[in-house]
């Protein structure tokens, strides 16, 4: 609270007039242009959150990054914020985040082409996942990323084999599993034993040992990701210590220094459900374990930066009462934001336009989705909208388009993103015809 160093916090989507805005701009507006479902990306709001987390892990690693790629072992220690790329990859956002001197946390040869397309350094991307293929790790190698996250001892041999064909150093941090386990839903708890990610310390060192025989591999960093929406510091703090304690062992058992830990992402949001993770608290306690180590500093956000600096506004198509319920049937669904049916994700849905009419009701908002578990927010109260009304599904921007499909044919949406004052759009909505492109029948 009243911080000097942080940005005061400024409501994303605020209400004005009655009339939900993205900055200065109407969301009615922006739907008179764009139709619905549309996607509503506040670029301003991705930088504060940059920011916020620069100037929240700024003590715990002080300093810009050193420039990569890492090959070398004198490189000074430092912050870097990498965005990962999963939580949303359009272009226009990921250009945004690369001005902003932001690296890339990448899953897939793929977001590694978005990434460069969107002019993140090569030195500022890492690359994690379990199953990277022999040619996503040469197209790491070829344009020279920062690191690759190693995931397990077979992944090793792979990389070790992809380094010798091409000649070429492959900087690496090992994915540790720190089993720590996390409250948050079962699909995005990564960091407890039994998850495919990481390895366990004891096998991590023995990894590190067996890089260290090799004349291309080259052991840089320490890694984990324990999961997504994480609201509380604690298991980012044991999976910490697990990362300082195997440093310290691959330091004196292996005489490597490495030169960064990486926290990963998961820090949470607030939603429908709950407020957010304190990451002033979590940086003041991660600079504390890392005061007088040599190592800098990795974080994966996703979800923090562009979790609510995204809405998906919907149109209402119908009210139906049934078996004593009321369900408000709207023009998006799972196929456009898939997180309340597959993560049980709770985004607040409020009218785009209050005009006070109709009484507060508890009602599912459904899509038109053909399966029964296709739905924005369930058993919740909202002012009864009339049909052609605009409902907003806020902390949309992670995991929203990104994860949507065409199932039931359903073209996609389109994507404005708004920024310094104006909006653009950045994707067109799908036509029909793109339904079909790249069938060959
Ligand atoms: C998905 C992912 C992240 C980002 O997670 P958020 O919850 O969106 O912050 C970071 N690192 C890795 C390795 C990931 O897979």
């Amino acid at each position: 609270m009243g911080e000097s160093l942080l940005t005061p916090a400024r409501p994303p989507f605020p209400r004005m007039g009655g009339v939900l805005h993205c900055g200065p701009l109407a969301l009615d507006d922006l739907v008179e242009e764009h139709g619905t479902p549309l996607y509503v990306y506040d670029g301003d709001r991705a930088l504060e959150r940059l920011r916020t987390l620069r100037e929240a892990f700024a003590e715990a690693a002080p300093g810009p990054p050193a420039p990569g790629p890492l090959a070398t072992r004198s490189a000074a220690p430092g912050l870097l914020v990498a965005y990962s790329v999963k939580a949303n990859p359009n272009l226009a956002l990921l250009r945004l985040f690369a001005r902003a001197g932001a690296g890339a946390d990448i899953v897939s040869g793929g977001e590694l082409y978005c990434a460069l397309s969107a002019g993140f350094p090569p030195g500022r991307i890492v690359f994690a996942g379990v199953g990277k293929t022999r040619d996503e790790m040469r197209y790491g190698l070829e344009t020279g990323i920062r690191s690759f996250h190693v995931e397990s001892a077979q992944e090793l041999e792979a990389l070790a084999e992809v380094a010798a064909e091409l000649g070429r150093p492959a900087p690496l941090a090992i994915r540790v599993n720190p089993d720590v386990d996390s409250p948050t839903h079962e699909f995005t708890r990564t960091g407890h034993a039994a998850a495919k990610f990481g390895v366990s310390p004891d096998v991590a060192l023995l990894l590190y040992a067996r890089a260290r025989e090799h004349p291309l591999l080259h052991p840089v960093g320490v890694d984990v990701h324990i999961g997504s929406q994480l609201r509380e510091g604690g298991p980012f703090l044991r999976a910490l210590d697990t990362m300082l304690a195997l440093a310290g062992r691959v330091g004196s058992e292996l005489g490597i220094d490495l030169q960064y830990a990486d926290l990963g992402g998961g820090f949470g949001i607030a939603d429908a459900e709950a407020g957010e993770l304190d990451v002033r608290a979590l940086g003041r306690e991660v600079a504390s374990r890392l005061r007088g180590r040599a190592l800098g500093l990795i974080i994966e956000p996703g979800r923090f930066l562009v979790g609510d600096a995204g809405v998906l506004v919907t149109r209402v198509l119908y009210l139906k009462r049934s078996g004593g319920k009321t369900f408000v049937v709207t023009d998006a669904g799972m196929t456009e934001l898939i997180r309340p049916s597959h993560y049980g994700g709770v985004h607040e849905v409020t009218p785009v336009r209050e005009d006070g009419h109709g009484g507060v009701e508890v009602v599912d908002v459904v899509g038109p989705v053909c399966e029964q578990g296709d739905f924005l927010a369930r058993e919740r109260r909202l002012p009864l909208p009339s049909p052609g009304a605009l409902l907003c599904v806020h902390q949309a921007g992670a995991y929203g388009f990104t994860m949507a499909s065409n199932y039931n044919s359903r073209p996609r949406p389109a994507e404005v993103l708004v920024h310094d004052g104006r909006a653009a759009l950045v994707r067109r909505r799908e036509r029909y015809s793109d339904l079909i492109r790249g069938e060959l029948g």
